[in-house]
């Protein structure tokens, strides 16, 4: 499944939308050094920029205060200019992140974070869900992954990814298993998996023996290697399964379209064009 491509189509319907909306806003956030933090918050300006929404850089040193980092969202949340807030995480130790995550304005919250946004995502409500499970819905929707019926396994119970996906499978009547550390033998849960969606962050976790043939595999990991960066299922899996994502240029892609994609729904929730949940 080529994220590069579709992630390509969706960036060039963003930015019709973008024109036609006269110009969008999406202010990041980013505190302390960590140099990957910085490369992702580079790549979501690059690809805000193309599509002409206008990124608003905040950049903050890692001893920033807790205080001053809320009192900024505060203003951003305020500003007529900003229709997203990104606060890239992780953040510094001395901060408390779930406040600040529920600081942001529920209607400009383009990650996904927000509990009013996860509440909504959980009762099947329309809200903003974050990037990544969206756009791992788009990858097979666009190959035509038959769901309803199917058996999913998620491997990852995360916040930003697991969980999330988990409730996007499930409201298309899939039958959902979630994985986690503490789930015992793995590969039973997987071998029974119509569609398996990796989202560990352990290199090669899913070996190939464990993926059902004829199966749709959705593979999140990112993980750096000696060797580049590698997925979490392993790339033989691609002889038994009907289709695959790559690592990289499958889930990554997709994951910056659908920040982009959410900027825009953002405006339009902020516009009254679409209602937004109350
Ligand atoms: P987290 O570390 O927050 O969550 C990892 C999840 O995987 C946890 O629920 C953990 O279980 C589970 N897990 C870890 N090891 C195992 C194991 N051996 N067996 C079964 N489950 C396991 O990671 P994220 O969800 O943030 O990210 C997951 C991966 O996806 C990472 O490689 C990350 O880089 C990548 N990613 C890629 C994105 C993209 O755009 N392509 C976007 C976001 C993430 P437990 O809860 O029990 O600890």
């Amino acid at each position: 499944m080529d994220g590069r491509a579709l992630a390509e189509r969706v960036r060039a319907d963003v930015a019709e939308d973008v024109r036609r909306l006269g110009g969008l806003g999406l202010a990041t956030v980013l505190v302390g050094d960590d140099p990957a933090s910085h490369l992702y918050i580079g790549m979501k300006q690059k690809a805000a920029d193309e599509a002409g929404i206008r990124p608003l850089d905040h950049r903050l040193p890692a001893d920033t205060p807790e205080e001053e980092l809320l009192a900024l969202v505060a203003r951003l949340n305020e500003d007529g200019d900003v229709d997203g807030i990104l606060v890239q995480l992780p953040l510094p130790e001395h901060v408390d992140e779930a406040l600040v995550l529920r600081t942001v304005e529920p209607v400009k919250d383009v990650d996904g974070l927000h509990p009013v946004s996860a509440g909504q995502l959980l009762l099947g409500r329309p809200t903003l869900v974050p990037a990544t499970p969206l756009g791992i819905m788009a990858l097979l929707d666009e190959y035509e992954v038959a769901l309803a019926r199917k058996r999913a396994v998620v491997v990852g119970r995360s916040n930003i990814v697991g969980k999330p996906v988990s409730q996007l499978l499930l409201q298309r009547n899939a039958t959902v298993t979630v994985c986690h550390s503490r789930t015992e033998e793995l590969e039973r849960h997987t071998l029974d998996a119509d569609v398996l969606v990796a989202a560990a962050g352990s290199p090669g976790l899913v070996g190939a023996d464990m993926v059902k043939v004829g199966a749709a595999v959705v593979d999140v990991g990112q993980n750096p290697t000696d060797a580049g960066l590698v997925g979490d299922v392993d790339p033989g899996a691609a002889e038994r399964a009907a289709f695959i994502t790559p690592v990289p240029g499958g889930v990554g892609p997709m994951t910056i379209a659908m920040l982009l994609l959410n900027t825009v729904r953002a405006a339009h929730f902020r516009r009254g064009e679409l209602r937004f949940p109350s």
